[in-house]
């Protein structure tokens, strides 16, 4: 087949993580533990009971409702896709596009520059600081320079782990000249959220996910939270019956088990202090985190090296060392407290 792509796509790279079979898998930020057992026990009823020969309900109304109690919304502010990258994906095709730009601040989530791009839409990039923290002055700058239809937030962003407080999404949101968009992919982990500045008379969007906090990556599951008019423009774009019956009972169920995920959120953000407590004694540069994962720098090694001895001990993490502005960085996913052990083993043994 030599049928070539679009001209603006053929020199781009993919997205790549590599999916290995090791035993201590920590380096896509998911779940470590599947949903609890009375979910999977209540998707499986609803399953057995679906009319398979049925589109699925367009609107996912029951879903959205569920989403929209969940935060307190009303359901006409509640936008869901397949997977958060989806829910981004369609923003792009709604307001991106031939001759209009989105903004990114980097280092950031990759795929909001590659998903902008997929769309044929500019990207205009900007710098973060040495420490990885949002430079107002740059943010002026690009957005004057620029003029973007969508500003991308990634906060808590990966693959720092920083978060973004109330101040400067209040400055940002008062200097975009566009929409933005605040991607909460991390959301639950962290002390403070621009869920509360979601109002209809305001160009901002929180997109969330199902993958993390709910255990669902399997699922691909992801939503917004916005005014009510764009997302009834983004209800028009996107292909009919995108969201299959499946998926809708299994959104809308998981929100049921809302007191056992704030449990398992509270443990793992406990877990990722006694992991940054113990990387803190190692010969590593660690960042502050307010998400599920960690971003260090082993000190006089090579980080790729690193990499490497870890996947030999079977511990799986993200090698972020040769990203642009992230020389020599790797990035843990918080686990199990045993994954967890054993990667701060394996880890101690690569660094002796
Ligand atoms: N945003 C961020 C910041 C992420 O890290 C991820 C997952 N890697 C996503 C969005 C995409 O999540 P989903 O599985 O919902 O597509």
């Amino acid at each position: 087949m030599t049928i070539p792509p679009r001209d603006d796509l053929a020199l781009m790279e993919g997205y790549h993580s590599p999916q290995v079979d090791v035993a201590v898998r920590l380096n896509t930020n998911e779940a470590p533990e599947p949903p609890p057992s009375g979910f999977t026990e209540a998707l499986a009823a609803e399953v057995a009971a679906l009319d398979w020969h049925r589109y699925p309900d367009r609107s996912y109304t029951a879903l959205r409702e569920a989403i929209a109690a969940h935060h307190g919304v009303a359901p006409e502010q509640v936008f869901a896709a397949n997977g958060s990258n989806e829910v981004l994906q369609t923003l792009c095709l709604a307001y991106g596009g031939t001759g209009r730009a989105v903004a990114v601040f980097e280092p950031t989530y990759a795929l909001h520059s590659h998903i902008a791009r997929v769309t044929g839409t500019a990207v205009a990039v900007g710098e973060r600081t040495e420490d990885h923290a949002l430079d107002l002055a740059e943010v002026r700058r690009v957005l004057a320079e620029a003029d973007p239809a969508i500003t991308f937030l990634c906060s808590p962003n990966n693959p720092t782990g920083m978060l973004e407080d109330e101040a400067t999404v209040r400055e940002v949101l008062d200097l975009v000249p566009g929409l933005l968009v605040v991607d909460e992919a991390y959301g639950q982990f962290a002390p403070w959220s621009a869920l509360e500045l979601v109002d209809d008379d305001r160009p901002l969007v929180v997109t969330r996910t199902y993958s993390k906090t709910w255990s669902m990556a399997a699922a691909r599951l992801g939503y917004l939270i916005g005014p009510s008019p764009l997302v009834a423009q983004l209800d028009q774009i996107v292909l009919p019956y995108h969201l299959d019956s499946v998926k809708q009972a299994a959104g809308r169920l998981a929100l049921g088990f809302d007191e056992a995920m704030r449990t398992r959120v509270a443990s793992l953000v406990e877990e990722r202090g006694r992991v940054v407590a113990r990387l803190s004694d190692l010969p590593v540069t660690v960042w502050p985190s307010a998400a599920n994962f960690v971003l260090f720098r082993p000190e006089g090694r090579d980080g790729e090296a690193v990499w490497r001895s870890l996947l030999d001990r079977s511990v799986l993490v993200r090698d972020c060392s040769s990203w642009p502005r992230l020389d020599g960085c790797l990035r843990v996913t918080i686990g199990t407290p045993a994954e967890d052990d054993a990667f701060l083993a394996a880890l101690e043994e690569a660094l002796a």
